[in-house]
């Protein structure tokens, strides 16, 4: 961050928490880090910051450096993502990713590229159908600029190139066994090879290219469960936007398969669960 009293940055709000009896207190990545900032009085109906520094806000910001924490002076939207607010889903997802990039990015680290990445996630959160596709591909780049990219390639115990075989991932060697050391290492779990198939083209693909791929079912839960159980080992505990995303998508579908029982309805043009 850089050292004069008072600068001029973009950011976008991650997390935030009240604060005395109307200030608030956010967690804010701006291009050249995260930082904790005070917004005053944000909470007072006459705020005119308030709508500038809601939860996922895009803004540009006027920052003055306080003795704890920096304190926000001026907060202007950069623009409005609308979907995000609207939609419970897609607000969820938002969530996570914010919550995934609060969790892998400390304060005082470099962030240009999480930043650049965060803001095409809000924009696919609030834009694209499959949001599991989109996540899944933020989790991968996430996971690549935090230095814990998956070994998807060789394997992680005899190096050997990976087949297109039914092989193994274990979380704890970080990536994928072949078939012959899979079945000995007992933190290992099976691995189809769509799966891996997915994993790789994620890894490796632009999002031009991600945006035309078309997942089974099956493909998804696997991939989804396999990522979400590397990250949670990476960072130790459970995150709480993914208990939550699990309900509210367990609690959509019910009631879309009591939709369907009711008869056709008009086409839904929201997001896919
Ligand atoms: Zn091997």
């Amino acid at each position: 961050m850089r050292q004069e009293r008072l600068f001029r940055t973009e950011g976008i709000v991650l997390r935030q928490r009240d604060y005395g009896e109307a200030d608030r207190i956010l967690t804010l990545l701006t291009p050249g880090g995260k930082i904790t900032a005070l917004a005053k009085g944000i909470r007072r109906a006459t705020s005119r910051k308030a709508g500038h520094l809601e939860l996922f806000a895009h803004s540009q910001l006027m920052l003055a450096r306080g003795r704890n924490f920096y304190i926000i002076t001026q907060a202007e939207s950069l623009e409005s993502l609308e979907p995000l607010r609207e939609d419970l889903l897609r607000f969820t997802y938002a969530c996570y990713a914010a919550e995934l990039v609060d969790s892998f990015i400390q304060e005082g680290e470099e962030s240009s590229e999480p930043y650049g990445l965060l803001l095409q996630a809000l924009h696919w959160f609030a834009q694209e159908r499959d949001l599991r596709l989109w996540m899944r591909y933020f989790e991968l780049r996430l996971l690549r600029f935090s230095g814990y990219q998956p070994e998807l390639f060789t394997c992680v115990r005899c190096l050997a190139p990976l087949q297109a075989v039914e092989n193994f991932f274990s979380a704890e060697l970080g990536g994928v066994l072949c078939h012959r050391c899979g079945t000995q290492e007992p933190s290992a779990k099976a691995l189809s090879v769509n799966a891996h198939k997915v994993l790789r083209y994620l890894s490796t693909r632009s999002a031009a290219e991600v945006r035309n791929l078309r997942l089974h079912e099956g493909t998804h839960a696997e991939v989804e469960t396999l990522l979400q159980h590397y990250i949670e080992y990476i960072l130790e505990r459970e995150l709480k936007s993914v208990a939550f995303l699990r309900r509210l998508r367990r609690e959509l579908r019910a009631l879309e398969r009591e939709r369907s029982l009711k008869g056709p309805s008009p086409s839904n043009p929201g997001a896919r669960i």
